[in-house]
């Protein structure tokens, strides 16, 4: 009989080291402030930037997409699971993007897995951040390509590594950085990475999972933000952060998008979004498409708490987004912090090895556009109570 006593073990030395993740089950919807355990505490670690998850006219447009859809695809798109309401959302979301097509898939983290195995061969060479998305590293995993690392946003180390894949004989070159690095919040260099791209004729993928609906003019994205329209070859993106659902996609030429269709096996083997996610995700698209207003809340916001608990003696590290880490090294310290924060009524998460580096422990503050500033400071008051206890301050 399989002894599993070697999952336990390794669960026990995981919570020893302060790594066990501990899954909190909310009995609320999204928002500022959510009840569990039966406790009402202040929201500090979604990716609901806009609030979006539980908007009303995101909520209605669900409804509707049911009653007139239904409730699920009946198959993967290439055999039957293709209705208009996927090919609407995938238009409407190329021109909110200033791109040539889109192709939805079912998240992020399958959009990765769509595109980086079907455009590379073993004949190929990927070049990644050495700080890229685990659903990044994971879709280079299924890629026969050669790997290469470069250093963490070091544009300069991205051309070495791109002078020794030509080299060596690679024949397609696929650079891939994240757009947002999520547990920093720092950018990529975009417009150096481009520069380099041109250059040595490599293809530029960025994943901006945690940029979608926040960088850029109405949340349009990195690419934006850095006016770099028609110079990055592949965007991926999420539905299920800032626009409020669940879902990802995948942007760029049409001959990409098309080319796709026919080889990504995420889009040929798995079924597609729901009627009611995809009818969703169509009403976030043009809820930012008419207003910048949530996104520009979103900024203000979260140039306040950052500024204070600068103040405060914190350090944030060196975010540039909304994401605020608050570092503070130790696993363990990190821990009891999440831990005397959630007693105080504030649900931040601490954030571990291995989804940080081992010794960069932190709680990462997600702020959101639904804060209000009496929540804000709710959550500074708060930060500075358990930071001097623990005498991180
Ligand atoms: C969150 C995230 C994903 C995954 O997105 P999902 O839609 O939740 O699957 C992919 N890439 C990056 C960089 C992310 O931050």
């Amino acid at each position: 009989m399989f002894d599993y006593n070697e999952f336990s073990k390794e669960l026990k030395e995981l919570e020893e080291k302060g790594l066990l993740v501990r899954i909190r089950t909310l009995q609320s919807p999204q928002g500022a402030w959510l009840t569990i355990d039966g406790k009402k505490v202040l929201n500090l670690c979604s990716n609901n930037y806009l609030g979006l998850a539980f908007n009303e006219e995101l909520k209605k447009a669900a409804i509707e997409a049911i009653e007139k859809w239904g409730v699920g695809p009946g198959a993967v798109r290439t055999i039957a699971g293709t209705l208009e309401i996927h090919e609407l959302l995938e238009k409407e979301l190329a021109e909110f993007k200033k791109v040539e097509a889109t192709l939805v898939l079912q998240s992020g983290f399958n959009a990765n897995q769509a595109v980086i195995p079907a455009i590379t061969t073993a004949e190929d060479a990927i070049l990644s951040d050495e700080l890229n998305h685990a659903s990044i590293i994971d879709g280079v995993r299924l890629s026969k390509a050669k790997r290469y690392v470069w250093k963490h946003r070091d544009a300069e180390d991205l051309e070495e590594k791109l002078k020794q894949a030509k080299a060596e004989g690679s024949r397609r070159l696929l650079v891939i950085t994240d757009g947002v690095f999520s547990m920093d919040g720092d950018l990529a260099p975009l417009p150096e990475i481009v520069e380099k791209c041109e250059k040595y004729d490599a293809l530029l993928m960025v994943d901006d999972a945690h940029g979608e609906g926040v960088l850029g003019s109405h949340g349009r994205g990195i690419v934006d933000h850095f006016d770099l329209h028609g110079r990055v070859d592949i965007e991926v993106g999420t539905l299920s952060k800032a626009f409020g659902v669940v879902g990802g996609f995948v942007a760029g030429k049409k001959d990409l998008i098309d080319y796709l269709k026919q080889k990504a096996r995420p889009f040929l083997f798995s079924s597609s979004l729901s009627p009611a996610e995809t009818g969703a995700a169509l009403a976030a698209v043009r809820m930012l498409k008419a207003s910048d207003e949530l996104v520009k809340k979103l900024w203000d916001n979260a140039s306040y708490f950052k500024t204070e608990m600068q103040k405060l003696g914190f350090d944030t590290g060196h975010s540039e987004t909304p994401i605020t880490p608050v570092m503070l090294y130790d696993a363990k310290l990190s821990s009891q912090f999440s831990k005397k924060l959630f007693e105080e009524g504030i649900f931040a998460q601490s954030i571990g090895y291995p989804t940080v580096p081992k010794g960069k422990a932190r709680i990462r503050v997600m702020i959101s556009a639904v804060h209000t500033k009496e929540d804000l400071d709710f959550a500074l008051g708060k930060f500075k109570k358990v930071g001097k206890e623990l005498g991180v301050i």
